[in-house]
């Protein structure tokens, strides 16, 4: 809380009184804290490749680049790096998007059936490659979701991409849609990797939070694929929520609004 004292003047008399302003300046504080932070956030991802960047090409210059075995290998890693910033670039460019409420959202009737199998297509190669079995269960009374599917496409491929990175070789992934209380569609991707631990469980969700900084960099994270999906989901007016059990696995789980039958839905 902030105080403020005026006083109050009057001629020839001088001070007759005091106003006093107590502002609660805690949710401002907060948020100016929390931008704050952002930008520190923003800044120092952008300048670890950008920093890799100039090394590896000052090394290339300094003779590197004629070295038949260095050459090559330098020349991938800045690639790798500025895919990096790429990455980053774009899901910061996706997320104020979502933040400034710019994106509209092109919601059409979407068979979520057809959207699961296609998602878990999508990674099959990936999957396969790992040893990793997906599974997809789609309940009774599931059919057709009221989304913006490239949307909820972005949220179900950050969240198999997850379950992917932090799942070990040979790895089971679930992914289910349930018709939840509501009336709408709960959506799980399940893994049984390496986990969560219970404290970093509370800010998992925030921007650039991460369990572990540098494994998630070592698997091409930005720290963003969740905050993402978060806010995707909130804005087809769902929930979002993960739960998991450290070195025993994660679920994620997100709601969407069902389309009701020969109605307009939501
Ligand atoms: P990242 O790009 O780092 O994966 P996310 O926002 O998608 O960023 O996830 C934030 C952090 O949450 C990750 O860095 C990781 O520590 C943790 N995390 C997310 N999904 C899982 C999962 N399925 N299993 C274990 N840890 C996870």
């Amino acid at each position: 809380i902030r105080v403020t004292f005026t006083p109050i003047h009057r001629r020839q008399i001088g001070i007759i009184g005091t106003i006093a302003v107590l502002q609660d300046v805690t949710e401002q504080e907060k948020l100016e804290a929390s931008r704050r932070e952002f930008v520190a956030n923003v800044s120092h991802e952008l300048r670890t490749p950008l920093t890799t960047i100039k090394s590896y090409t000052e090394a290339l210059e300094d003779g590197a680049m004629n070295d038949p075995d260095l050459g090559p290998r330098f020349a991938s890693v800045i690639q790798n790096q500025t895919e990096r910033m790429i990455r980053l670039v774009t899901d910061l460019l996706h997320l104020s998007r979502l933040d400034s409420k710019e994106a509209l959202l092109r919601k059409q009737p979407t068979s979520v059936m057809e959207m699961l199998e296609e998602v878990a297509d999508r990674f099959s190669f990936q999957m396969q490659e790992r040893g990793i079995k997906p599974t997809i269960f789609i309940g009774n009374r599931v059919e057709t979701a009221w989304v913006d599917r490239d949307q909820i496409d972005q949220v179900l491929d950050n969240l198999i991409s997850n379950a992917m990175k932090y799942t070990s070789e040979g790895g089971n992934i679930a992914i289910e849609a349930r018709a939840a209380d509501d009336g709408g569609i709960a959506i799980s991707v399940q893994d049984d990797g390496i986990g969560i631990p219970k404290r970093d469980l509370d800010r998992i969700f925030e921007r650039f939070y991460r369990v572990d900084k540098a494994r998630s960099r070592d698997m091409g994270g930005t720290g963003l694929g969740l905050s993402i999906a978060r806010e995707i989901v909130k804005a087809h007016g769902g929930t979002i929520a993960l739960q998991s059990d450290h070195g025993k696995g994660t679920k994620v789980t997100f709601t969407l609004p069902q389309q009701k039958q020969g109605g307009e839905g939501l």
